[in-house]
């Protein structure tokens, strides 16, 4: 019987799809990145659960929708409960089969990360740049990579295993958005701004749902941007790109690890991130209330032995990371009892079958930490977004083929009449079968935070978080 392969979870925290050139980025530099692509299946349409840490991680830990874990946010005003004790996490499920299981990094689980043996994280040091003057993640970053890169070269147990290592960058930049919060001039950097993005504007605004109209007041770091010129956005790309490229450095020096260790032939390496940023896409920075394509959208490949996934290849078709547990439980041949909402992409990975793994996927919005709430949910086909929040009963269609950068909302074209009505239907039938409680909750927003014209440019002050609600 061939040995069960080891598995090797790489995760980036806050790393858009497109900011990678293994999806078409010509700026980023990821050479590390690149080295898994290479070998990888990369999934390019592939869709967080929430956009936001500790819902998304405790989802995608358990392969269940975050209104099942109750892990709605990420604290502060709004309760967050342990996920319930019923629910099997994937070290669970791979450490009950024998396996090794070992996380070095960012945890913000909730309880998800239960079977791991979680290494404590830490800090070490690392040289500050005058314009990315701001290393809080890097820091850990740098002490999480060596505790992998440690354990990798010592690991001699008969055992296989499974590894996470957790990064947090690029998320280092919404500490450099506070950074440079309102108006500033910018420290000069070496070489070419980023350019802005195509959809940095939306001209519909006026057409889009109530909670989109006023993001820039329920979240200080939005707030922090709202008075910013073009030029500190391209600042911001710039200082993105920077944090990205430390990640991929550290990302670099645990592949070497895997390499020199000698056992690279039989392990299988995951990588993912939890959720993306806005990227100066619609005046986005971070993320937040909305499911644009950048902040909901992240990259996310399977690497591995020739037996489990063939070689370079790209699926364009919409996945979850949902799917994480059941696939790397079918890879590992592990058959648990546990309900899952994702499914395994093994077909996938073992070559690519005509049909798509999904009708649909779907992700879901609450809260940040309580002081707006704004309950979302979002349905992805493979031609269509749609949205749908409970404030003001807002709705969003964008067909992606002909508009990825979503700069127009269909919702009142009547050529999209049949596609609006099939996708109002897939949400009704996706809340009945996940057995989603989304139509009786409550959206909440003080007059405060809804009282000035619709957009960025108009927000002046602070925002819902910054003075309590
Ligand atoms: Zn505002």
């Amino acid at each position: 019987m061939t040995r069960q392969p080891n598995i090797l979870v790489i995760i980036a925290d806050q790393l858009a799809w497109r900011a990678l050139p293994a999806y078409g980025n010509t700026i980023a530099r990821t050479p590390n990145i690149d080295r898994i692509a290479r070998k990888a299946v990369s999934f390019s349409e592939c869709y967080t659960p929430c956009p936001l840490c500790q819902p998304a991680r405790a989802a995608f830990w358990t392969s269940r929708y975050p209104h099942e874990t109750g892990v709605l946010s990420n604290g502060r005003r709004h309760y967050v409960p342990t996920i319930p004790t019923t629910m099997s996490t994937l070290g669970e499920l791979f450490r009950d089969a024998g396996y090794a299981a070992t996380h070095f990094g960012k945890q913000h689980d909730a309880g998800s990360l239960r079977g791991f043996a979680i290494e404590p994280s830490g800090r070490l040091p690392v040289a500050t740049e005058p314009a990315w003057p701001v290393n809080r993640d890097t820091l850990q970053d740098r002490y999480a990579t060596v505790k992998t890169v440690n354990w990798l070269l010592s690991y001699g147990d008969d055992a296989p295993y499974i590894t996470v290592a957790d990064l947090q960058n690029p998320h280092d930049i919404c500490w450099w958005v506070g950074e440079n919060a309102g108006t500033h001039t910018d420290v000069p950097i070496d070489g070419p701004l980023p350019p802005l993005p195509g959809n940095f504007e939306d001209a519909d605004l006026d057409q889009r749902p109530r909670p989109i109209q006023y993001i820039c007041c329920s979240h200080n770091r939005l707030s922090q941007a709202a008075p910013w010129t073009e030029e500190n956005y391209r600042h911001y790309l710039a200082a993105y790109y920077h944090y990205l490229a430390r990640v991929d450095a550290e990302i670099g020096l645990i592949l070497d690890a895997l390499e020199a260790h000698g056992d690279a032939e039989n392990t299988l390496i995951v990588f993912m991130a939890d959720h993306g940023d806005g990227m100066a896409s619609h005046r986005m920075v971070t993320k937040q209330v909305s499911f644009i394509e950048e902040t909901t959208r992240v990259p996310f490949m399977v690497a591995g032995p020739s037996h489990l996934v063939t070689g370079h290849s790209t699926v364009a078709a919409p996945i979850s990371l949902l799917d994480l547990v059941p696939t790397l439980c079918d890879l590992a041949g592990i058959q648990p009892a546990s309900e899952f909402r994702g499914s395994s992409l093994r077909p996938w990975l073992e070559g690519t079958p005509s049909e798509a793994p999904h009708p649909y996927v779907a992700s879901e919005w609450h809260t940040e930490w309580g002081f707006t709430i704004s309950p979302g949910r979002m349905i992805r086909t493979p031609r269509y977004k749609y949205t749908r929040y409970l404030e003001g009963n807002g709705e969003e269609l964008y067909d992606l083929v002909n508009d990825p950068g979503e700069t127009r909302t269909l919702i009142h074209d009547l050529d999209h009449a049949a596609a609006l009505a099939t996708h109002r239907n897939l949400l009704a039938e996706h809340l009945l079968t996940t057995q989603d409680p989304f139509l009786s909750l409550s959206w909440e927003a003080a007059p405060r935070w809804r009282s000035h014209a619709p957009g960025y440019q108009n927000h002046r002050g602070p925002a819902a978080p910054m003075v309590g609600g």
